[in-house]
């Protein structure tokens, strides 16, 4: 059974928001559009795993309580910043027929029905990635309905072959989404593609790694996230290991190597429920951007027992614990990577 549980959510930092009633009608100062807020969370499966045999399951939790719930503990942050941007990963749709999969592949099929796009939109979620391993879950059509669903939703998406220019206070910001298996040539096509639409910052969105807990990125995640960067990324997110993995200086970029789980019903009680937002403030001096960046420590459930689907803000020691967890993991990046496994799960434009 569940009930309502309390969710207390932290107060934004007053420093790091631009401050709200912002005068309106005066000159504006050079950079007064500064900084720019951009919000990423991780993996966002909202629905199941279409042979699940749990009676208590998202599609239960969302007939019990609508789409508010789900983001609603950290739809404040969400809707303070200036875009907020989370990983799709499942199909959108009613369809039932679910993509013939290699045997060595995923083993899970995901899916919710078009009307779910609704939680995105209801926390404040403004774009979603679309390459994952699990958006095809469906097919062809299932893909389709699940772009059809976000954009009736009013949710915004890239990755695969779309790419997204967003003008957010006059800075055009492009995103794009690829599997950490790429090579350098496609991304440095993706790059090219958004500094030819006049995109001024670049954000890349991977997804790759490995599936079992792995809080070291593998040398593909690393290789990607890099070459983004070296083509003139500035902000560069990965998920698709379930759990957090460090962060990273790269150059003039920022690179978080997995995200984590975000609102995530693939899994009713994950073992690790630690998750982060990452904040990425984009300022400009002398003509030239720059970004600073900061880890909110969050837990993908409001429930320590279970997954309520719920994630929340963490406060106090526990906040601290997961702090102290993302630099350390962070730390360790230095070591350069984990092994390759021999089998990849394939984790996008698949
Ligand atoms: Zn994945």
């Amino acid at each position: 059974m569940l009930s309502e549980p309390e969710i207390t959510v932290s107060e934004r930092p007053a420093p790091f928001f631009p401050p709200e009633n912002e005068p309106k009608n005066e000159p504006a100062a050079a950079d007064e559009r500064y900084p720019i807020v951009l919000s990423f969370v991780g993996d966002c499966t909202l629905g199941q795993d279409i042979n699940t045999s749990h009676s208590f399951k998202f599609s239960s939790v969302y007939e019990k309580n609508g789409p508010e719930y789900f983001l609603g503990a950290v739809k404040s942050i969400f809707e303070s910043d200036d875009f907020t941007v989370a990983n799709c990963e499942g199909a959108l749709t009613d369809g039932e027929t679910a993509r013939y999969k290699p045997e060595d592949g995923p083993k899970y099929w995901f899916r919710g029905p078009p009307e779910y796009a609704r939680v995105f939109s209801a926390g404040g979620v403004d774009a979603v990635n679309l390459a994952n391993n699990h958006v095809m879950d469906f097919g062809a059509e299932g893909y389709e309905d699940t772009r059809d669903a976000l954009a009736k939703a009013g949710v915004e998406f890239f990755g695969r072959d779309a790419v997204l220019v967003k003008e957010i206070r006059g800075l055009k910001i492009g995103f794009f989404g690829l599997s950490t298996s790429s090579g350098a040539s496609l991304i440095k096509e993706k790059t090219d593609e958004l500094k030819r639409q006049g995109a001024r910052v670049i954000v890349a969105s991977f997804h790759g790694g490995l599936t079992e807990i792995s809080y070291v990125p593998t040398p593909s995640q690393i290789f990607a996230a890099r070459a983004a960067v070296d083509n003139g990324a500035m902000v560069v997110v990965e998920h698709h290991p379930h759990v957090l993995q460090g962060i990273e200086r790269y150059k003039n970029g920022v690179i978080a190597y997995s995200l984590g789980n975000f609102c995530f019903g693939g899994n009713v009680n994950p073992s690790d429920k630690d998750t982060m937002i990452l904040q990425v403030e984009i300022s400009e001096e002398r003509g030239e951007i720059k970004c600073e960046y900061r880890a909110i420590p969050a837990s993908v459930s409001s429930r320590k027992e279970y997954n309520d689907f719920r994630p929340r803000v963490l406060e106090g020691g526990e906040a601290a614990r997961v702090e102290a967890k993302i630099l350390g993991l962070s730390e360790k990046l230095v070591d350069g990577g984990a092994e390759e496994p021999s089998r990849q799960e394939p984790s996008g434009d698949v």
